[in-house]
């Protein structure tokens, strides 16, 4: 995955991240929809003095998710537990943090689809009834012992909600899509960083930065630093446009904010397959990347730019991902100015 989005990226840019995290959904930029939302349940909970209905987060990664979870528990006023679904592969890893858990403490799960199954289970129970069964014992001497939970409020987060089975869909009171973000509210978010890290810049950069993040917080946020160090490397201390195009060609990023792993797919699709639908485990075998990482990171973007759609069949270039990598129409299109 684009080294800007990997979450487990290097230890300066967690940091700087973190640093970065708004801690109000006041100031959390964007999705106005999802925000107020979130606000209806918190105060609803609030009045009634009771714990937050379990929310699901849903969306690519880097668009706030877990950012959300923490201004959940900052605004409700309650305790966070954060872990995520790889490492809970064993229901009583679950059990384990379940029974820990103090009345009304908010736990997040990231990438919660990536659970165990025996997991899931238990957390069904759990939400509903605030309840578990542990399982004592082994083979014919094995016995369930029923255990009671505090009270809490579960918020998992998923890049990919349609691995989640029903049951625990329908145990979220509330699911929340997050959008890519728009390049004004990009904006939002630049100049908010910028001013938090007292970063010097032109209007120009953070425009064009914003342009070029891929719709993505995580990966604005980033560029402004790849940025910031471009300049101050070459002697500035102000950010400028200079600078942002120095420092996105060399980290290849593109007008569109694409980066080399969107062009190799755009590549594959536009030349070898000339237009024709290619199946995702195809595709993720001739770029070397796995087919989770191009449906729940890569693909969304492509999709939603209209470069890529999706079709029964696989995956198609469209006529504006010819465009832009200047090649030929598709084939048995109308012809444009560059096949004459
Ligand atoms: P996810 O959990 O969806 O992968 P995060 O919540 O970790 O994403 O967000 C990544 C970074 O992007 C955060 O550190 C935060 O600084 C920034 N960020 C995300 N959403 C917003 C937002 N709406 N407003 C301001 N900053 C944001």
């Amino acid at each position: 995955m684009s080294e800007l989005l990997d979450p487990e990226s290097n230890n300066s840019d967690l940091a700087f991240e973190g640093a970065l995290r708004p801690t109000s959904l006041a100031e959390f930029v964007g999705q106005p929809k999802v925000r107020e939302q979130i606000s209806l349940l918190i105060q609803a909970a609030r009045i009634q003095d009771r714990s937050a209905d379990h929310i699901l987060l849903a969306g690519p990664p880097g668009l706030g998710k877990t950012t959300l979870a923490m201004i959940v528990a900052h605004e409700s006023g309650r305790p966070l537990r954060l872990t995520s679904g790889p490492t809970i592969q064993h229901a009583g890893d679950l059990a384990a943090i379940l029974t820990n858990l103090t009345s009304g403490e908010i736990l997040f799960i990231d990438e919660i689809h990536r659970m165990s199954r025996a997991a899931e289970e238990m957390l069904y129970l759990a939400m509903e009834d605030f309840r578990v069964d542990v399982m004592v014992g082994k083979g014919v001497g094995a016995n369930s012992i029923p255990l009671e939970l505090e009270p809490f409020t579960l918020i998992g987060a998923t890049t990919r909600s349609g691995m989640l089975p029903n049951p625990l869909r329908d145990r979220f009171g509330f699911t929340a899509h997050l959008e890519f973000y728009s390049p004004e509210d990009l904006y939002g978010v630049l100049t908010r960083s910028a001013a938090k890290l007292a970063i010097k810049y032109e209007d120009a950069a953070l425009v064009e930065i914003s342009k070029r993040s891929r719709g993505t917080p995580r990966i604005a946020n980033r560029l402004l630093k790849r940025v910031r160090d471009f300049a101050l490397v070459n002697g500035h201390d102000t950010i400028d446009l200079a600078a942002t195009n120095g420092a996105l060609d060399l980290y290849e990023i593109d007008s569109l904010g694409l980066d080399r792993m969107d062009r190799a797919i755009l590549e594959l699709l536009t030349t070898r397959y000339a237009g024709r639908p290619v199946g995702l485990s195809t595709l993720a075998v001739a770029v070397g990347e796995e087919v989770d990482t191009i449906e729940a990171v890569v693909e969304p973007f492509l999709v939603r730019t209209g470069l890529i759609t999706r079709t029964a069949r696989g995956r198609e270039a469209t006529e504006a991902a010819f465009a832009h990598l200047n090649k030929r129409s598709k084939p048995g299109s109308a012809p444009t100015l560059l096949d004459l």
